[in-house]
């Protein structure tokens, strides 16, 4: 589950990272009292303006509606609410987004940490993240920081770094150190980055983050080490012991129809395909986007049933896909071990009638037990149904029906 930059900075500020203040407002008018409040707290007089949006490359991003960026510095209080005007309630288009951009409900509104006249301000890239082939986290970091670290992998390989952390004993001292020194730091800003590596750990291990990317960190000329950005991604296997962490998604981010399938406790991304997928099991939609692949056809989406597929969760299924204006055949790939098939053949008869009219052609492969049975359920129901027992038949009739 991916956060807000303001809600993950506030997750990192409680673990003693040091990061860019702000508050978040909704409206032109709670900008201009966040300003106030924030000068308050910090002195500040210049002000960034930032849209929350769950993507990056805002600085450079537009918003369609008025030309603004997506992350605006605001030289005075009396220049907030006319930047903040021009984010709020617009469309934001980054390089991380779809074509209509995302809308902004939000803006975080922060202090100014580049001093006006700072001579040298350095920007650093730092993420910490699971290295899977070795089962663990590691705090990838770089020199060329504020800019996109894809390309700094591309063309500057050697400016990237990588830090391993052994679970048994955590991250070490002298690894804190070594970032510090790859980073080429010296005197006080040395010891910040050390303190800020070993807070921003602790942040990643204590709320079972899934990624931290801190884009960019920034030293400033009197050496404080500070995030500027935070993109936090936490682990949602584990929100159930942060509720205060569950509470933070931002649903209306979310591909509303991902979300359905979600709270119906469906499987479902979508994709970009015409042949729509059923299938009980993860391992078993994958074969059967492969097969889709080979028989001619793309997958529309990839959706998982699980264990059961009762009537229930098939019509509900059924109603998922065919949001999808794309699908031109359905695919049902079901296998019975806990589950007959029989009753999942009952289930699609039933659920196809209770939809009424599914104006796109339907292949159902049930195989295991019952599997005879099911195909007669299927055949005998008269609908716009195909039954296969094997899969081999399943894609014969899918290239079949979509020639
Ligand atoms: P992103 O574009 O979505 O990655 O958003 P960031 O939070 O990284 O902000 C984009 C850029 O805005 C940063 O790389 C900085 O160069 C700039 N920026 C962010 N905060 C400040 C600030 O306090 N003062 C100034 N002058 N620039 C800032
Ligand atoms: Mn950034």
């Amino acid at each position: 589950m991916n956060l807000h930059e303001y809600q993950g900075k506030g997750l990192l500020k409680s673990y003693g990272v040091a990061i860019q203040e702000g508050l978040v407002a909704d409206s032109p008018e709670g900008a201009v009292e966040a300003a106030k409040q924030l000068t308050a707290e910090t002195g500040t007089e210049w002000f960034v303006v930032k849209a929350q949006i769950h993507a990056g490359g805002r600085g450079k991003g537009t918003v369609t509606e008025t030309g603004s960026h997506g992350v605006v510095l605001a030289k005075g209080l009396d220049k907030v609410a006319d930047i903040a005007n021009g984010i709020l309630g617009g469309h934001l288009v980054t390089a991380q987004t779809s074509d209509t951009g995302k809308k902004v409900n939000k803006v975080l509104v922060a202090q100014d940490v580049y001093y006006p006249g700072d001579a040298e301000p350095e920007e650093y890239y730092m993420s910490v993240l699971m290295n899977r082939e070795t089962g663990r986290n590691i705090i990838m970091y770089s020199t060329e920081g504020g800019m996109d670290i894809e390309a700094v992998a591309e063309n500057t390989p050697h400016l990237i770094f990588k830090e391993e952390i052994d679970p048994k004993v955590g991250l070490q001292g002298f690894q804190a150190r070594k970032i510090a020194f790859n980073l080429g730091l010296s005197g006080q800003a040395f010891k910040e980055m050390t303190k800020f590596v070993f807070a921003l750990y602790a942040a990643y291990d204590g709320i079972d983050a899934a990624m931290f990317e801190i884009n960019p960190v920034l030293k400033t000329s009197d050496s404080k080490i500070i995030a500027v950005d935070a993109k936090v991604s936490v682990d949602e296997s584990a929100l159930y012991r942060h509720k205060d962490i569950a509470e933070m998604r931002d649903t209306s981010e979310e591909d509303p129809v991902e979300l359905e399938a979600s709270e119906a406790g469906l499987n479902y991304v979508n994709l970009d395909g015409n042949v729509g997928c059923m299938v009980n099991g993860a391992g078993l939609a994958m074969a059967t986007m492969d097969i889709i692949k080979l028989s001619g056809g793309e997958p529309a989406n990839f959706l998982d049933v699980g264990g059961t597929a009762d009537a229930e969760r098939v019509e509900k299924a059924f109603r998922m896909i065919l949001k999808d204006p794309n699908v031109k055949a359905i695919l049902i790939n079901i296998f019975g071990g806990i589950v007959r098939c029989d009753r999942v053949a009952q289930g699609v008869v039933d659920a196809y009638k209770n939809i009424g009219e599914i104006p796109v052609p339907i292949i159902v492969r049930l195989q295991g037990t019952n599997a005879v049975e099911a195909k007669e359920i299927i055949d005998a129901s008269g609908l716009n149904v195909h039954s296969a027992v094997l899969l081999k038949e399943a894609a014969a009739i899918v290239s079949e029906v979509l020639a």
